[in-house]
């Protein structure tokens, strides 16, 4: 009994005591780290909030009307062709690199690659000649410019109450995933009229839909080839492909996906 009641605290430690005085401490510490990792967590939300999606958004979403590629489909394995013209854009094909060639600017602001450029004012000269007041309301993008507009509209849906996943699926049926938006590649235009009305733009995407082929230019989005292009139909949105291309895909009624072989 003496003996127990002397015991030397630093003896104690030593014999294993040690254990039993620091699991406190250790829980402690441990408490201390979740805490300061939740905060920071909670911290770069705030400030950041979309910028943080590798954590929240990590697995990719499929839209309903792309979501028909099920296990039994195998992607073809598929090569950019060497013209220019040809390159193809889509989810299951991201540009690898930003845009880097040359870029004119248009009328409004707009930007297209510089390539493309006599082709559309050729074809817009013929328009106008025709009656009609063509604008282009969108060309060129950067990657940021188009990540934003995703977040934008995630944090539209969000806005109306849906979870942040459940906004993200809804918000990629609309805008594409930075770097797989067509308009990365100053190869498209999305073209309205000058009024914006519904009349004179339909009246210019009529005449686009007969004409635009003669001058390289196809329906990139036809609303019947969704399944296959993975966008929504948008008949503001043509693609510059070159003439021959252009004949063929309208005369045969396709997309650049199928004219491609790069269907999955
Ligand atoms: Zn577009």
């Amino acid at each position: 009994m003496a003996e127990r009641e002397n015991i030397d605290p630093i003896e104690e430690r030593k014999r294993g005591g040690v254990w039993r005085l620091y699991s406190s401490e250790v829980v402690a510490a441990l408490v201390i780290i979740v805490l300061v990792i939740g905060i920071a967590f909670f911290v770069n939300m705030f400030f950041y909030g979309f910028d943080l999606p590798e954590l929240a958004f990590s697995e990719p979403v499929v839209s309903d009307t792309y979501a028909d590629s099920g296990p039994g489909k195998k992607e073809k394995s598929f090569v950019q062709s060497e013209d220019w013209r040809l390159f193809l854009v889509n989810r299951d094909h991201p540009l690898e690199e930003e845009f880097n060639g040359e870029l004119t600017e248009l009328r409004y602001g707009e930007m297209v690659d510089s390539r493309i450029y006599p082709d559309l004012q050729e074809m817009f000269d013929e328009m106008r000649a025709a009656g009609l007041e063509p604008r282009v309301v969108q060309g060129y993008r950067t990657r940021d410019e188009q990540k934003e507009r995703l977040d934008n509209k995630i944090r539209e849906y969000m806005g109306y109450g849906k979870s942040r996943e459940e906004a993200r699926e809804l918000a990629v049926q609309w805008e594409a995933e930075p770097g797989s938006s067509e308009h990365e590649t100053g190869l498209c235009v999305d073209i309205s009229s000058d009024s914006g009305d519904n009349e004179s733009a339909n009246a210019v995407w009529k005449w686009m839909d007969e004409n635009c082929s003669r001058f390289g230019f196809i329906k990139r989005y036809p609303n019947d080839k969704s399944s296959i292009t993975g966008v929504k139909g948008e008949p503001w949105h043509y693609r510059y492909v070159g003439p021959e291309a252009a004949q063929e895909i309208t005369d045969r009624n396709t997309t650049l996906e199928e004219y491609l072989g790069a269907v999955r």
